[in-house]
């Protein structure tokens, strides 16, 4: 099948398989020169004697941002020792350890490009062999790619280096350092601009293709061992709304509006990313890791449509994204092979042409199975054949 698939390609095609494999390395081993040099900063190197006021800079947080990791109020007293605050040596040690392990790689950022790179140009440029008709389109978008890609993403970009930056924490760090847990709000939210724009140039390309999490669960829910299994798609205004609904939740809670506890992020206890840091450090990180998981493998990524801040941003930023896959309403027939093909409502809403469809992942599920070739990933920008009707 994949050897087929390679001679199906036209030049030009296996051109772009090159320079995107090329593109790839090159970006990746520009992150990998340009990853400045950490200083060794073990966590012990903090002692109770020292003051929030003397630790927190260290750490690049706020006096209120060490505080809030130490449970204590954030108006407590920044320049008294922390053990007259009652704090012992094991509680900063955990709390250091954690603020240190939210330290974003920036090789990570270079990884994330690259990836969401790859994945526009194997949807764009080479996904469909030039030299493969409607016939033979079972050829078109071969899953080894993408399977290829989400694995790297897994071992990569999670287990290797760490949680942290991921899309999630990029959305929760600028809220954070809105109520005064960071000291730069401007670096918070242009790593927020940064994904993004991920999610813009292609079709949510970065949940898709480069997020760790969004990985595993895409990964379970592919698993061959499972193809013949009915998944239950859930209803998108469902999932939206609880989605959207926690997010407003956790915005009164950290605002204080609700609780009187500035600061409280109910993120923090609902953040899966943790998994690759495999640091627990609270029952509750375990459980939506565990059943976040679990459900993967029957419904279509779980987490992402019911919990995850950035997959809320992202769903918001897609409608206005630059390449997506696009239905020709000409030669559509209305059959339901992409719906039945899409494991979000996506297709449906695309199909339709509804204003707000639900999440679309760039999987490529749906770009193979139209047996009047009426789909097509491509520039928002080109024309379909209707309007090239008109134009004649
Ligand atoms: S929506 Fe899913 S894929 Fe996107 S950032 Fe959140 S966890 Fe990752
Ligand atoms: S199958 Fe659905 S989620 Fe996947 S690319 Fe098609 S519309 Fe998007």
């Amino acid at each position: 099948m994949a050897y087929t698939y390679l001679a199906k390609l036209s030049p030009r095609q296996k051109m772009w398989f090159i320079v995107s494999v090329v593109a790839v390395l090159s970006i990746s081993v520009l992150g990998i020169l340009c990853e400045p040099d950490r200083p060794n900063q073990a966590e012990n190197q903090f002692t109770i004697s020292m003051s929030i006021k003397e630790i927190a800079p260290k750490l690049d947080v706020t006096g209120k941002g060490l505080a809030r990791e130490l449970a204590l109020p954030l108006d407590t007293p920044k320049k008294k020792p922390l053990s007259e605050l009652g704090i012992s040596q094991e509680q900063l040690d955990h709390a250091t350890t954690h603020i240190l392990s939210h330290r974003s790689t920036g090789l990570k950022y270079y990884l994330f490009a690259a990836i969401v790179l790859f994945g526009l140009l194997y949807l764009t440029r080479f996904g469909r062999p030039d030299n493969a008709d409607i016939s033979e389109r079972k050829l078109w978008y071969p899953p080894i790619p993408y399977i290829t890609c989400l694995l790297a993403v897994v071992l990569v970009c999670g287990f290797l280096l760490g949680k942290s930056p991921n899309p999630m924490e990029g959305t929760v760090k600028v809220f954070k350092s809105m109520v005064g847990l960071y000291p730069s709000m401007l670096s918070k939210l242009l790593a927020l601009i940064f994904f993004v724009v991920l999610a813009i140039i292609g079709n949510k390309l970065i949940c898709g293709w480069a997020c760790p999490f969004g990985a595993l669960q895409e990964l379970a829910y592919s698993l061959p061992i499972l193809r013949k299994t009915k998944r239950w798609k859930a209803p998108f205004w469902l999932t939206n709304t609880i989605r959207g609904g926690l997010f407003c939740v956790v915005l009164l809670f950290l605002f204080g509006i609700v609780g009187g506890r500035k600061g409280f992020v109910i993120y923090h206890y609902l953040n899966p990313f943790n998994l690759f840091n495999l640091d627990f450090d609270h029952w509750l990180i375990l459980v939506t890791v565990v059943v976040s998981l679990a459900l993967a493998f029957f419904t279509y990524r779980p987490f992402c449509h019911l919990i995850c801040p950035f997959g809320l941003v992202s769903w918001i930023a897609e409608q206005g994204s630059l390449t997506r896959e696009k239905v020709d309403h000409e030669k559509c027939t209305d059959c339901g092979a992409c719906i039945q093909a899409c494991p979000t409502e996506a297709a449906k809403g695309r199909v339709s042409d509804k204003l707000f469809a639900a999440d679309c992942f760039s999987c490529a599920r749906c770009l193979n199975v139209c047996p009047q070739d009426a789909i097509r990933y491509g520039s928002v920008f080109s024309k379909s054949s209707r309007e090239k009707l008109y134009e004649m």
